[in-house]
């Protein structure tokens, strides 16, 4: 049985979906992450359901992948603070969260 020494982050092959696995490629989490400005959001695609209401409220910085998972888009860099907070702030079924600088959670 793998141990977390074992852990690595990778796309699995054949497969579009980003997080932690182990070595044999048992999923262990499906958090996407990404920093802007000065915000860390997580995408915790596990609970993710795929409604779009993230994409509806800023499209430049979510999409869904070909699972009907959202990820998160390039031009996330371009989408401003409040725009952005409005759109984390969307998800039905609380998937995103969004920290501050200071690590103070600001979504949900
Ligand atoms: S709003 Fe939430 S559930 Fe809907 S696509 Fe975005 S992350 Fe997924």
């Amino acid at each position: 049985m793998p141990g977390f020494a074992a852990l690595e982050m990778f796309s699995r092959p054949g497969r579009h979906r980003r997080g932690l696995y182990f070595s044999d490629g048992i999923p262990v989490s499906d958090i996407d992450e990404r920093r802007t400005g000065d915000l860390l959001i997580r995408i915790d695609r596990d609970l993710c359901v795929g409604f779009g209401d993230c994409i509806e409220a800023a499209a430049a910085a979510f999409e869904l992948d070909d699972e009907g998972i959202a990820v998160f888009r390039e031009g996330i860099d371009g989408v401003d603070r409040e725009t952005l907070l409005a759109a984390c702030d969307e998800c039905p079924v609380d998937a995103i969260s969004v920290l501050d600088a200071d690590g103070t959670q600001l979504v949900p």
